[in-house]
């Protein structure tokens, strides 16, 4: 068994960027950190266009240089185009973000999350890859460490004050804990592709987000990356996607044909890698903090991929948790309620992207006659778009929303 005694401040499961933020935010304050990542770096995963409002936790963990020097397209807008093709004036971030903040980037995740991993690294956190955590070490109902298994069958066992859950969609503490449940009312699969030539639109709107709607709410993702690539996902009810096959490449690709607006853009792409996909999208966690331990980025709760909002939360949720975990650390109280501090204005920005997320899927609802019943509430709109939604004040917006897409009314799958 190694390890046995050496002991950390902060065992963070799960080197993404949720991970990768926390410790870097945590070792910044003098907290010894180590992350365990049971994959090799660098690694595929989905999710490649960030929100702008992720540029605060990116300049403080010193990445804005990097992502400047990078080849990652820059977002500056998204669009959504109707099923009939009806395209809708861009939503240019400028509008409601001044400067320089009001741009950011599709990254290609294999380097984005190794750049994030790497920064980890060169600010002092122990990074150790290919290293599964198996479980965390609970005394008297606090977590007090994890055990875990490096790819050779080295057993670890490391001991913390605090056991850090980042670790994506797998939820290490959610699934050992029985915590992890379904969204109510969200019930979305996802396929995705990647091709090489499709049409790239021009000047800032190159890098832009196009949504492209199709029947029942479902609609895909159109991602410019780096080197002439496209990332391309449908989301929609399992029920719909999978009503003829469950064979991912046919339904995909029947889809594509389908949606008019974007095969016109794939017209000159070859398709590079197989389809992908997710058959369940949306869960979340019943708690995400207890004694000794928290739950952050998708470890916490994922619920759609429609704003975009995944890494942005993955970024806010370990900046909020790591000024928490600091203050725990600092006062030697490490107890649920302690380190609970920071879900609270997190819940709050979740719930208005939720709210946003569940209008999108509502039959009734439309942006553009949204913008038009209440022009005055475009901005607050702009600013979920953005991520701007933690720590505000949203109720006005909020119930312009429920007048045209009541809650009580919805019924979505
Ligand atoms: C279809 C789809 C489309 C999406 N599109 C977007 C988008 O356009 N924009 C956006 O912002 N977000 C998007 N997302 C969401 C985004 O991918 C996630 O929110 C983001 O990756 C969360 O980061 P994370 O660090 O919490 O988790 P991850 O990035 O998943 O990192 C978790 C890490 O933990 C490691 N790990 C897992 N288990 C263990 C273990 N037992 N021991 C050690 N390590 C472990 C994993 O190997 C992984 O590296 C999308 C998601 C889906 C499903």
């Amino acid at each position: 068994m190694k390890n046995n005694n050496k002991k950390y401040d902060v065992t963070v499961i799960g080197g993404g960027p949720a991970g990768a933020t926390i410790s870097t935010l945590l070792q910044q304050q003098e907290h010894r950190c180590v992350i365990l990542e049971s994959s090799t770096y660098p690694r595929y995963h989905i999710g490649e266009s960030l929100i702008p409002h992720a540029f605060g936790t990116l300049d403080r963990l010193g990445l804005l240089p990097k992502l400047r020097a990078s080849h990652f397209p820059e977002k500056h807008s998204v669009r959504f185009v109707s099923q009939s093709g009806k395209e809708s004036e861009p939503f240019y971030f400028s509008e409601t973000i001044e400067g320089v903040a009001a741009q950011t980037w599709q990254v290609e995740r294999s380097e984005f999350d190794q750049m994030c991993l790497d920064n980890a690294r060169e600010n002092g956190v122990e990074v150790r890859t290919d290293i599964k955590v198996e479980s965390v070490i609970f005394e008297n109902g606090h977590a007090v460490g994890v055990r875990a298994k490096a790819d050779d069958g080295e057993p670890y066992e490391l001991r913390a004050k605090v056991v850090v859950d980042a670790s994506g969609r797998r939820t290490v503490i959610g699934s050992k804990l029985g915590l992890k449940e379904d969204v109510p009312g969200l019930k979305k699969a996802s396929l995705w592709s990647y091709s090489r030539g499709g049409k790239r639109l021009d000047g800032i709107d190159a890098g832009e987000t196009t949504i492209f709607m199709i029947p029942e709410r479902g609609w895909f993702w159109y991602i410019p990356l780096p080197d002439d690539m496209v990332s391309v996902g449908i989301v929609a009810s399992p029920e719909y996607l999978f009503a003829d096959s469950d064979n991912f490449e046919t339904v995909f690709l029947k889809e594509v044909e389908k949606c008019a607006p974007l095969s016109e853009r794939l017209a000159n792409a070859t398709r590079t890698e197989s389809v992908r996909g997710i058959k369940k999208l949306a869960y979340r966690n019943r708690k995400i903090t207890g004694d000794g331990w928290v739950m952050i980025g998708d470890a916490a709760a994922f619920l759609d991929p429609i704003y975009s909002s995944g890494l942005f939360l993955a970024l806010a949720s370990a900046e909020l948790a790591a000024a928490s975990i600091h203050e725990a650390l600092t006062e030697n109280d490490v107890s649920a309620e302690k380190l609970g501090a920071f879900t609270a204005p997190l819940q709050q920005g979740v719930e208005v992207i939720k709210r946003l997320i569940f209008a999108f899927y509502d039959p009734k609802f439309s942006f553009g006659d949204f913008v038009k019943k209440y022009p005055e509430h475009r901005g607050a709109l702009i600013d979920c778009l953005v991520g701007d939604v933690i720590n505000k004040d949203m109720s006005p917006f909020l119930q312009a929303l429920d007048e045209m897409s009541p809650m009580t009314q919805l019924n979505i799958s």
